[in-house]
Formats: C-alpha cells, sequence, structure tokens
C-alpha cells in the first residue's frame, strides 16, 4: 500500500496532526521533566514523573494545605487564649509571615491544578470525540489517532470544528472503479495526497464539492468546519460562515 506518503499540503498540517503528535510525544519522552509543562500535565510517560506528579496532587499539596490550616489555627488560639505561651511579638509576625507566604504557594498550586484539571477534561473531550470518527480505515491511514498523549496535542482551534454527528450527517460514499475519473478532476486526496482508488471511502464536502477521503476529511472537520482547499463553509450557520 502507498498510502502514507509524507504530507506537504497546508490540508495536511491539521489532519496530519496524528502523525506531527507523534514526533512531538517521541520530545516529550526524550524530556519527560520539561519543567514548563509539568505542572500542567497530568498524562506523563515516564515512571518516575508519573509518581512526582501524583505527590505533588494527591500528598503534597492536601497534606500542605491541611498543615497550613492546622497551623493558623493554632496560631490563633494561642493568639486569643495563651498570649503568655508566646516569648515576644516578633515569634507571633515571624510565624505569620511563614503562614501568609504558605497561603501564597497553596493558591499557585490551586490554580494550577484548576488549569491541569481543566486540560485534562478537554484532552478527554477531543480522545471522545476521535473515538466516534476512529474506524478501521482512520486506524489503516492515520494509526491510533484517539489516544492523546497530553494537552499539547490538542487542536488550537478547539470548538471550531463540527461534531461527530454533524460529520456524520455530510453523508459518505464508496468509490467505484469508473467513478474515479468523475470526481470533479480531483485524482488525489489533498489531505494525504494519496491518488483515490476504487473502494475508498469518500465524502464530498456540500456546499463546494471537493472530495477527500473519509478518513482524511473527518479528522480535519473535527478541527475546523471549513473546506481545507477552499475555505468555503461546510455546513450552513457553521462557524467558519458565521465569521463571514
Ligand atoms: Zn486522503
Ligand atoms: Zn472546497
Amino acid at each position: 500500500m502507498t498510502r502514507r506518503r509524507p504530507a506537504a499540503s497546508g490540508a495536511a498540517d491539521s489532519a496530519g496532526g496524528a502523525a506531527e503528535a507523534a514526533a512531538e510525544r517521541g520530545q516529550a519522552e526524550a524530556n519527560p521533566l520539561d519543567g514548563r509543562s509539568f505542572l500542567l500535565e497530568l498524562r506523563h510517560k515516564g515512571a518516575v514523573a508519573q509518581a512526582l506528579s501524583r505527590f505533588v496532587w494527591l500528598l503534597a499539596v492536601p497534606f500542605f494545605s491541611v498543615w497550613t490550616l492546622l497551623g493558623s489555627s493554632w496560631l490563633w488560639s494561642v493568639r486569643a487564649e495563651t498570649p503568655q505561651c508566646m516569648p515576644t511579638e516578633t515569634h507571633f509576625w515571624f510565624a505569620a509571615f511563614w503562614l501568609g507566604l504558605s497561603y501564597i504557594w497553596i493558591s499557585i498550586y490551586a490554580a494550577l491544578g484548576t488549569v491541569a484539571a481543566t486540560l485534562e477534561w478537554r484532552v478527554r473531550r477531543a480522545e471522545g470525540d476521535l473515538r466516534q470518527i476512529e474506524d478501521a480505515d482512520v486506524i489503516s491511514r492515520w494509526g491510533q489517532v484517539s489516544r492523546l498523549s497530553g494537552y499539547q496535542e490538542l487542536p488550537t482551534s478547539q470548538g471550531q470544528g463540527l461534531t461527530p454527528a454533524d460529520i456524520r450527517k455530510l453523508g459518505e460514499a464508496t468509490l467505484l472503479l469508473d467513478e474515479e475519473a468523475k470526481i470533479s478532476g480531483e485524482l488525489e486526496c489533498s489531505i494525504c495526497l494519496t491518488s483515490f482508488e476504487a473502494g475508498d471511502k469518500v465524502r464530498r464536502l456540500p456546499n463546494c464539492s471537493h472530495t477527500f477521503h473519509k478518513s482524511c476529511i473527518d479528522l480535519w472537520l473535527l478541527r475546523s468546519a471549513d473546506c481545507p482547499l477552499c475555505k468555503r463553509g461546510v455546513v450552513c450557520g457553521s462557524n467558519a460562515d458565521r465569521s463571514r
């Protein structure tokens, strides 16, 4: 099979994200403790990185938060009930200063944790969408695309594409031998740059009639609601149409 030729067109950049992702995955594996994303990423590759991430979120942050609250209540009760036990006023303010720093640390980690959880939720939603369009054809052409290594593989245009249900409504066809020449002069799919062959499952976009492999255009449409060739909106009322 000559299907997996390297993609060169702009359209392939997006739909071929799976191949790029594999390369990025390789880089991430090479440097699992990359400081920029370590705390925001909940899907680490290496066992050490995964263990460290769990230690931070499941043990260190909860323990430190409880410990800080406990310390605050102790300091408060000493101040209110037994001030004679505090040697000098400076001791009180010293403890209060460190508690203040601890609350700042906890706030920063709470914010990072919220962002990390939101990103993980978006990754799972994207994987769910990909699973719905991932059939044997998609797997043979692009590999298993529904398993993302982390939030860095999320499309930058998330939310601009069609839902899997919308994509299914577009209708598909299987090419017959004598139909190959009829695809309005298109001899190859502009996403994977592979010639159409009899038996290929294809989709013809309703507004512009451009034709692509079903497995190629479906991945594109999840990210973008316009035709990769002419940029016309795929369905009436799609994001691409609305933006005009
Ligand atoms: Zn294709
Ligand atoms: Zn088009």
